[in-house]
């Protein structure tokens, strides 16, 4: 009988920063695959800040998360043995693994990784990070050529894609980070035309200084004071497009409003939040568009992939204290 190392949630992190006794570490049989069923090896873990939400059962698109279940958590495996089900032995899938080195599954939920980018693309550009920037920037902020676009959280997983789509659709990518190093990456590497380093003092001013004419668009990852510093500089008919709200995890609850929420009516802007799932019908087709702009130089992304299952918990906390580099990642 197979066995596997799991990380149980052990924890509901509310009102305080995630601790490391908020997981636990055991080791579960995991029985043989039955009829139609195959046995996954986990080979990737994938990293959202969205995790904390979940294991505060504060998020209310997912299940609740109870105390004992396995983790939950994005993944990629490798098919080590099947009994008649859906993929072939060898075969890399991904999705909602969770935190397990070895799962037993029917597939029904899984993809198959096709790609012609190394396989963990599937949960960096090409997975959710990508899709999500696609969809928050085409769908909600709907840039025309032209426009301002200032990304918080820019040099993250999602923003750093943001920008280079802002980009390819003509417009002027203004970037906010935490500090220098990632504001110098987010204008060499990733394609923006101009960065902000929240750390670095006087936000506001910086906008002001960056973007003379106001934001046409704003795609926010972060809330807090940053959402309010950059809704004080809205154009007239600005597109506010709310995907996180990374800044309230340190604190717990939900972020606090804006205080100048009011300048959507004086610049007559809109403000809407979005769940990406919302567009899972389309994802293949916004991957084949992804990996096209990889394929033909256009769109850059980085991946910060840490190593060994143990490293689960600290690999999440590396989110919350912008520790990542690009999409954050775990190889077992
Ligand atoms: P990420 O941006 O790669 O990583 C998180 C980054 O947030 C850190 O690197 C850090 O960068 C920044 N950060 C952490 N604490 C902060 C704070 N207190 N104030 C300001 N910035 C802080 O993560 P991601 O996976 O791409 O996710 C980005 C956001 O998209 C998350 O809020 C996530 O929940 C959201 N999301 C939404 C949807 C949806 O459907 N709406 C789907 C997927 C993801 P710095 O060093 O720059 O601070």
């Amino acid at each position: 009988m197979p066995t596997a190392r799991q990380w149980l949630l052990n924890g509901h992190p509310r009102n305080r920063r995630i601790e490391d006794g908020d997981f636990k570490l055991v080791e579960t049989e995991i029985g043989e695959p039955g009829e139609g069923q195959m046995l996954l090896k986990t080979r990737w873990l994938g990293f959202d800040p969205a995790q904390k939400g979940w294991m505060e059962n504060i998020a209310d698109y997912v299940a609740p998360m109870a105390i004992g279940e396995v983790m939950r958590g994005s993944g990629i495996a490798e098919v080590v043995a099947s009994n008649g089900g859906r993929f072939a032995v060898g075969d890399l899938v991904f999705g909602t693994t969770g935190w397990t080195e070895y799962l037993v599954s029917d597939g029904k939920d899984l993809t198959r990784v096709e790609t012609s980018l190394p396989p963990t693309a599937v949960m960096s550009v090409l997975g959710t990070t990508g899709v999500t920037a696609w969809c928050g920037l085409f769908k909600i902020g709907k840039p025309v050529a032209g426009d301002t676009v200032v990304v918080s959280g820019a040099a993250g997983a999602t923003g750093s894609i943001v920008g280079q789509l802002a980009k390819i659709a003509g417009c002027r990518a203004i970037g906010i980070a935490g500090g220098a190093e990632k504001c110098r990456w987010l204008v060499e590497e990733a394609g923006y035309d101009a960065a902000i380093d929240y750390k670095a003092g006087d936000i506001k001013q910086q906008i002001k200084d960056l973007c003379p004419n106001g934001i046409d668009v704003i795609f926010d990852n972060v809330g807090g004071a940053i959402l309010d510093a950059m809704l004080t500089r809205i154009a007239t008919g600005a597109r506010v497009v709310i995907c996180g709200g990374i800044s309230r995890y340190e604190s717990g609850g939900l972020p606090a409003g804006p205080s100048n929420y009011f300048n959507l009516v004086f610049r007559r802007a809109s403000m809407a939040g979005f769940i990406v799932l919302d567009w899972a019908a389309e994802f293949p087709d916004i991957r084949k568009r992804l990996e096209a702009f990889v394929a033909d130089g256009r769109l850059a992304y980085r991946e910060d992939i840490q190593h060994g299952f143990e490293n689960a918990p600290a690999t999440l906390q590396r989110l919350f204290v912008g520790a990542n580099r690009g999409k954050q990642l775990l190889e077992l």
